[in-house]
This record gives C-alpha cells, sequence and structure tokens, in this order.
C-alpha cells in the first residue's frame, strides 16, 4: 500500500509481530529472587532500600542505553596534542562518564571501607552484581579502587593521603592533580610482556631517590603490557627495587603539579570489554612510592587480588542473570509453533538449566561476598582464602558457557548487537583471564589447602549443615572427603576446585532455595548422567517452578 499524501511515500509491507518488548524499565534487584534473598540471608539485608533504588535506576531506558553508547563509542587514546607534546590521556564517550558517577555516587568502589558495618561488603556485592548487568567495563577501575584500600593500608602515611580521596562519592574525570579533585581512583600495573602470572619475571626497575625505605620515593623505569583504566588517579605497580620485588604506588601527577612520567603507548584493541581502555606504558624516570617492605611486593599487591577476584565472580554472576533474564524475558514474549517459548517443553528446560546455574552462582558469590565481611573470624578468613580462587576459577567459566547458551534462546535477534548478548558475550572470557587465570587459581586452591590447614576445616564446616538433606548430596561430598584426603596433584587441580565449588554451590541451595532449586542442582550437577549442553536436566525436575522463579518482571 502506498500512501499518496503529496510528497511523501510511506511503504506498508507488514505488522510487527511476535517481537518481545524491550526489557527496560525494571527493577533489577527486586527481579531478582535469588539475589535479595541472598543479600539478606549474608547479612546485607539492612540495605535493600537502597540497592532497590540502584536496581531501579540502572533498570531505566536511558540507563541501559549508556551502556550501548559507551560500548559503541570506545575510548580514544591522545598520546600527543597537535604540537607533538605528550598528553598521554584517554577520552571517554560522556555515557562511559554517566555510568562512572552512578557506581561512584552508590559508592560501589569503596563503600565498605568508607562506612565499615557489617554486611557491608555483602551490600555491596549486590552493587557489583547488578552494575555490571548494565555495562561491565566500568567495573574494571570501580573494582581496582575497591581492592586497592586493603593494600594500600598497609602504608599508614600514603593511606592518611589517599583513602578520604577513594572514599568520596563524586566521581571527577578531570585530568588533574588528585588534590585538586573531588575524588580519586586507582588502577594496578603487574603484568608485563614477559610473564603476568609469573610476577617474579618483572623486569620494570626502582632506584630510591633517597634512602629508600616504605613510603619513600622511588624512580621507576620500565613497562606494563597491560594496564588498564589508565585515566585512574594512581596505580599500584610492582617493580624491582634494590631488594627485591616491591609494590609501589605511582601517581597520575607528581606534587610539584606536574604530569608522571607515565606514557600511554597505545590501548589494547579487545575482544569485549570495549568500553573500558586497557592500555600498554612506559615508565620514564617515573616518581612512585614504596607501598611495604622492600622486597614483599608480591605479598602487599596479593591483599589486592583477593578482592578483585571476588569482584571476577560478582561480574560474571551478575553477567550470568542479566543473560538469563533476557532470555526468559524473550521466551516470555516469542511464539513458535502455536506456543509460546518458554512453554515449549525442550526450551522449558534449556530456561530451567541456565536459571540453575545463574541462581547458584549468586548465591555463592554473595555467600563469599559474606566471607570479606568477616575478617575478624577466623573460620571465615580461611573459607575466603580457600573459595576465593575457586569461585573465580568455577564461576567464571560457566558463564563462558552460559552466555553462549542464553544468546541462542533470542534466536538471529540474540546474534545482533541491538541485543545485550554479544556484549555479555564477549564480556565473559575476561573475567576469566585477568587477575589470575583459570589454572592459576587452580593451583591456589591447591596450596590454600596445603599451607592454610584451616582451610579444609572451614568447608567441612560450611558442608556440615547441609549433610543428611539430600542423598545425591550426601554421596558427593563423600567423593570430595576422598579427593581432598588423596595426595595433592597439580594435574587434577581443575577437577577438585570443581568439586569444591559445587559442593558449596548444592549445600547453599539445598539450605536456602525452594525445593525445585535444590533438586534440579543436586539431579543434574552432583549426580551425573548429565549432558554436556545446557537443557538435559534429568526426568521429573519441576523445570517451569525454576523459570518461573528465575523471570525478570517489569515495572
Ligand atoms: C582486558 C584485559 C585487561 C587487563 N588489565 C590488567 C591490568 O590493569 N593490570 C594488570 O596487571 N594486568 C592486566 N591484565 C593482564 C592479566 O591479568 C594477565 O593477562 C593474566 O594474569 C595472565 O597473564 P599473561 O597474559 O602473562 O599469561 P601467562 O602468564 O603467560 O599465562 C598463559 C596461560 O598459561 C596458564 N599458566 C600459567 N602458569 C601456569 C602453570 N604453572 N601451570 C598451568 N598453567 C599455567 C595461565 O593460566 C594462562 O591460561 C589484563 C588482561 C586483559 C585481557
Amino acid at each position: 500500500m502506498v500512501d499518496a499524501t503529496p510528497g511523501r511515500h510511506r511503504f506498508t509491507t507488514h505488522d510487527v509481530q511476535n517481537q518481545p518488548p524491550p526489557l527496560v524499565e525494571y527493577d533489577l534487584f527486586q527481579s531478582d529472587r535469588a539475589l535479595n534473598e541472598a543479600v539478606a540471608r549474608e547479612g546485607g539485608g539492612w540495605a535493600a532500600d537502597g540497592l532497590g533504588d540502584f536496581g531501579r535506576h540502572l533498570g531505566r531506558a536511558e540507563t541501559i542505553e549508556w551502556g550501548f553508547q559507551a560500548n559503541r563509542n570506545p575510548p580514544v587514546l591522545h598520546g600527543f596534542d597537535r604540537f607533538g607534546q605528550r598528553r598521554d590521556v584517554v577520552e571517554f564517550h560522556p555515557a562511559w562518564h554517566s555510568l562512572m558517577s552512578l557506581a561512584v555516587a552508590a559508592g560501589v568502589h569503596t563503600a565498605p571501607w568508607a562506612e565499615p558495618k557489617p554486611g557491608a561488603h555483602v551490600a555491596r556485592a549486590a552493587t557489583v552484581h547488578m552494575l555490571c548487568q548494565i555495562e561491565a567495563g566500568v567495573q574494571c577501575p570501580i573494582t581496582m579502587t575497591y581492592g586497592v584500600v586493603p593494600a594500600l593500608k598497609q602504608q599508614p602515611d600514603l593511606a592518611q593521603h589517599w583513602l578520604p580521596r577513594l572514599y568520596s562519592r563524586r566521581y571527577d574525570p578531570r585530568f588533574l592533580p588528585a588534590e585538586e579533585k573531588s575524588g580519586a581512583l586507582m588502577g594496578m600495573g603487574m603484568t608485563e610482556k614477559q610473564g603476568g602470572s609469573d610476577l617474579r619475571a618483572n623486569s620494570s626497575r626502582a632506584e630510591p631517590e633517597g634512602a629508600g625505605g616504605p613510603g619513600q620515593a622511588y624512580r621507576l623505569v620500565g613497562h606494563k603490557w597491560f594496564f588498564s583504566a589508565p585515566m585512574c588517579d594512581a596505580f599500584l605497580v610492582l617493580a624491582q627495587a634494590p631488594k627485591g620485588l616491591s609494590c609501589f604506588l605511582l601517581p597520575r601527577w607528581t606534587p610539584d603539579g606536574a604530569p608522571n612520567a607515565l606514557r600511554l603507548m597505545r590501548l589494547k584493541d579487545k575482544l569485549g570489554n570495549r568500553a573500558n581502555a586497557s592500555s600498554e606504558v612506559e615508565f620514564h624516570d617515573a616518581l612512585a612510592f614504596l607501598v611495604g617492605e622492600e622486597g614483599r611486593g608480591i605479598p602487599t599487591i596479593i591483599e589486592m587480588a583477593t578482592y578483585t577476584r571476588l569482584d571476577c565472580a560478582l561480574g560474571s554472576s551478575g553477567l550470568m542473570r542479566q543473560a538469563v533474564a533476557q532470555a526468559i524475558h524473550h521466551a516470555q514474549h516469542r511464539s513458535a509453533f502455536q506456543r509460546k517459548l518458554v512453554d515449549q517443553p525442550l526450551m522449558t528446560g534449556v530456561l530451567a538449566d541456565l536459571a540453575l546455574e545463574s541462581e547458584a552462582a549468586t548465591a555463592l558469590s554473595l555467600r563469599l561476598a559474606r566471607a570479606f565481611d568477616r575478617q575478624d573470624d577466623a573460620g571465615e578468613t580461611a573459607f575466603r582464602r580457600l573459595m576465593t580462587p575457586a569461585a573465580k576459577y568455577w564461576i567464571c567459566k560457566r558463564g563462558i558457557m552460559l552466555a553462549g547458551e542464553a544468546m541462542e534462546v533470542l534466536g538471529g535477534n540474540g546474534y545482533v548487537e541491538e541485543s545485550i548478548m554479544p556484549r555479555i558475550y564477549r564480556e565473559m572470557p575476561v573475567n576469566s583471564i585477568w587477575e589470575g587465570s583459570g589454572n592459576i587459581m587452580c593451583l591456589d586452591v591447591l596450596r590454600a589447602l596445603q599451607r592454610t590447614p584451616a582451610a579444609a576445616d572451614a568447608l567441612r564446616a560450611e558442608l556440615a549443615p547441609a549433610r543428611s538433606a539430600d542423598r545425591r548430596l550426601d554421596a558427593f561430598l563423600t567423593r570430595l572427603d576422598s579427593a581432598l584426603a588423596a595426595p595433592p596433584d597439580e594435574g587434577q587441580a581443575r577437577s577438585l576446585a570443581e568439586m569444591i565449588l559445587l559442593a558449596v554451590q548444592g549445600a547453599l541451595l539445598v539450605r536456602f532455595a525452594p525445593p525445585a532449586v535444590a533438586d534440579g542442582f543436586c539431579a543434574s550437577r552432583l549426580d551425573g548422567g548429565r549432558g554436556a549442553a545446557f537443557g538435559t536436566l534429568p526426568a521429573g525436575i519441576d523445570r517451569r517452578a525454576i523459570v518461573e522463579r528465575a523471570a525478570p518482571a517489569l515495572a
């Protein structure tokens, strides 16, 4: 049909039907039952109202669009000005800054440090879980700043100067000395060309300006091969000092008000995480201050990595939640072969299986966050030591697989950039790679068991209340006991980490999740006989109940 209005041609070929409404204007917190139950259970219930506000803000169409804009318009490096003078700055799209402002105002970067209280790390964990669903790149500087604080506290004079700035709820992106800004953020640089996992291979050199020692000034010469969020105000970096590998605080500006000699060489062209800038840098006699003792760089900075690894698990569990929410939402609104997709038996099974994985990841990462709240408790500290690398390994790995399957639920629409699914799919692997890749995490699980005898006790204490509740869990725990009793074997470290993680997830779900979820998890994850792909739950599982629980609700 042709519209005959003079000067206009409206050509109508069809009505658009059977396409779902966009998943916008919803509350990421209230509509995620696994999350809000976990927050209450793990000690963050007092934060529910604030988390609801944050969840609604994130779920607005405008905020969701910022995520798309920030990814469509990746950061640009300006190495030089037009006269050839060095600039070494990165320009971000305004949408990036809007998202960063939102995250900093909510305290995702440092709230548990600035306002410590029981459950503060759990409440913050929920904000990470939600934030990364809308845009995961911003999580990088936010997470690094969160992790820097405990490492920096090891050097009280530097901490006194920097922490008030890091605790500020105001995001200030200006390229100015931190002293002139209303808030600051920090990054970190460990990875060099010749080695990332093996930090002892670091070759950057640090020479003291005077006598040297904790808190004193040094000059750094060298490079970092991966250096994310280079517009942060300062960084913790590793370099070889006269007494060995040491940790330094390297500010972007020197105290005399000049840009520090940190040269941004180029930005990485990454698979995903595209809204965030990851750079290669060189230190040209850059000024830096020693944090902790010379030669103790790895223990100092590893304190930071414990926190960033928690965030990798949270980031992937959040991305899983978004992928599952999108998949269920689509299947609820799309029909094929005379039925809503969600009601097609085979699709109900795929969705239920995805939802189980997502709920198990959420329950576990929030449980782990509680251990960060209870650092006065030796059992919780030992639990954290063992479970942080195990959770990072397993949740990040499962997220990669889940993203591909959830994308397929949307059919062709899922493969198109306008849906968020390609972004989630590209984002997932980075959480597995950075902050210690899969094998490194599994070797760390072995190390924790060998060097921290309390770690196995903490695991047993965690599992004890779930014993005798489900025969499949009981049988699995018996197999786990045997695996833990066997001599450590590096070649089996992945299998052991997986078993530990599944046991804790199973125990949490058996104790706290609705029966359908616990039953589905035990039958498919602990009892064997399951296929390799998602959607192979054994018969008899209440798939519909699992999907209904995980469905996101529009406002
Ligand atoms: C987007 C992005 C941003 C990043 N940002 C930062 C940043 O801001 N700061 C920073 O310091 N780093 C950053 N990194 C670097 C990241 O942390 C490292 O890439 C990662 O730790 C792995 O180090 P590598 O690349 O040197 O790989 P390698 O250390 O060479 O490891 C390669 C592979 O070998 C495995 N492996 C290593 N040793 C063993 C072993 N003993 N047994 C079995 N397997 C082993 C690893 O698990 C890995 O799979 C970033 C990386 C990415 C992708």
